[in-house]
């Protein structure tokens, strides 16, 4: 049986991210850039003023209070008519451009009018440095910067970043449409009452939210029952996808077709079982595209294996696609909160739930009742990984933790 390591690196090879796409910057959010962005502008356009307040030469106030005469006012938006000279200031706002000759602005809180009026200002006693409360032209980007790489997130902080340099469309890695299609004669949809032997499509639902956080569309093929012909036919719809993410039927029960559907289908298997627990019976094939091969995971069915398989190799594998480069699992270190015997016959990843005490990271796990417990899953924010092999570990004890949304 292979490892996750060697399952995940041949998922991650046969992944390659799609075409390109224009957008308008707003649907750019949350998408992978594929071009690098150039500004057209330098920012600040102009040496600017950082505060309200009055625009002198540092000159004049080497002794304060002094009083200047107010030569004129420029708003943000506007710019100063004329350069200023000794003697004078000219009164300011935030954002606005420095007249000629002005080195230094003076907050307005640290001034007053002269006689109530306008036309003069007593800076009060201060110090006044040379450049103080200016920004300079370009100080934060020059026109011709690469001010954004491809390649990287779009973030808020990304979007504003765009439009600041000119950018209402860009170009980026589409969203994977990944479809999501849940097996088994047993399963009802949610809106029912299961009869006898049977119970609620969890999966579907739960799969379905997972491929949205994840950034990818989202199409819902519902429940395929355990038959040929079913199956064939709903296969056949998400193959259209990108990414087809089946639940259920991959084991070794008398009724579980998927393996068998998708080799009809023309899905050539890659692996079948990975040394993992829960989620041992996970399937990964392709399907040859000109466009892009079609990836297709066959998840366990029971859901907490299912929740595992997708956080270990589906959701890497729309990183991928998605054009985003950190598409490994994210893992950190925590310590144990409780002792934990480890059977250690397979490498295990176990639901639990990261806390922070003093300033470290503390992680506890929960009391799981098998991969069909989704209820305890629901109190777990992350999955604990135990390697390998028989093992008492005891609360304090540092061990690796994946992260999950
Ligand atoms: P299977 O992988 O098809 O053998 O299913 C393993 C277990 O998971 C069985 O107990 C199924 O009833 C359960 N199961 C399969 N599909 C779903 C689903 N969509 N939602 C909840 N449980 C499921
Ligand atoms: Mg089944």
């Amino acid at each position: 049986m292979i490892s996750v390591e060697e399952a995940l690196e041949s998922v991650l090879n046969r992944a390659r991210a799609r075409a390109p796409i224009t957008v308008s910057l707003a649907e750019g959010l949350g998408r992978v850039l594929a071009e690098d962005i150039t500004s057209d502008i330098d920012s600040p356009p102009h040496d600017k003023s950082l505060v309200d307040g009055y625009a002198v030469l540092a000159a004049d106030a080497k002794t304060t209070p002094v009083e200047l005469v107010v030569s004129e006012e420029v708003m943000a938006g506007e710019t100063p008519s004329r350069p200023l000279t000794t003697g004078e200031a000219t009164r300011i706002m935030t954002g606005a451009p420095i007249p000629v000759g002005a080195d230094a602005i003076v907050m307005v809180e640290q001034t007053e009018l002269v006689d109530g009026s306008a036309a003069a200002v007593r800076l009060a006693k201060q110090q006044v440095q040379v450049g103080q409360h200016i920004m300079r032209r370009a100080t934060s980007l020059r026109r011709g910067d690469v001010v954004l790489s491809k390649g990287a997130r779009v973030r808020p902080i990304e979007i504003g970043l765009l439009a600041e340099v000119g950018r209402p469309k860009v170009s980026v890695f589409p969203p994977p449409k990944v479809a999501v299609l849940s097996t088994g004669n047993e399963l009802v949809p949610v809106g029912d009452s299961p009869g006898a032997g049977q119970i609620r499509n969890s999966n579907g639902p739960m799969l379905g939210a997972l491929v949205q956080r994840a950034g990818g569309c989202h199409i819902d093929l519902g429940i395929g029952r355990d038959d040929q012909d079913s199956l064939t036919q709903l296969v056949g719809q998400g193959l259209q996808a990108d990414v087809l993410v089946l639940s259920g039927g991959v084991s070794a029960g008398a009724l579980d077709l998927v393996p068998g559907v998708l080799a009809s289908l023309g899905v050539a298997q890659v692996f079948h079982k990975v040394d993992l627990k829960p989620g041992k019976p996970v399937w990964f094939g392709v399907l040859a595209d000109p466009t892009g091969d079609k990836l297709v995971f066959g998840l366990p069915g029971n859901p907490v294996s299912s929740l595992v398989c997708f956080e270990l190799f589906v959701r890497p594998a729309m990183a991928r696609l998605a054009g985003w480069s950190a598409d490994r699992l994210a893992t950190q270190v925590a310590r144990l909160t409780n002792d934990h015997q480890h059977r250690g016959d397979r490498p295990t990843y176990f639901p639990a739930r990261l806390g922070l005490v003093d300033g470290q990271s503390q992680v506890e796990l929960l009391a799981w009742k098998g991969s069909a417990d989704l209820r305890t899953l629901s109190s777990a924010d992350c999955l604990a990984f135990f390697p390998k092999g028989e093992r008492a570990y005891h609360a304090g004890d540092e061990i690796d933790v994946v992260r999950f949304p």
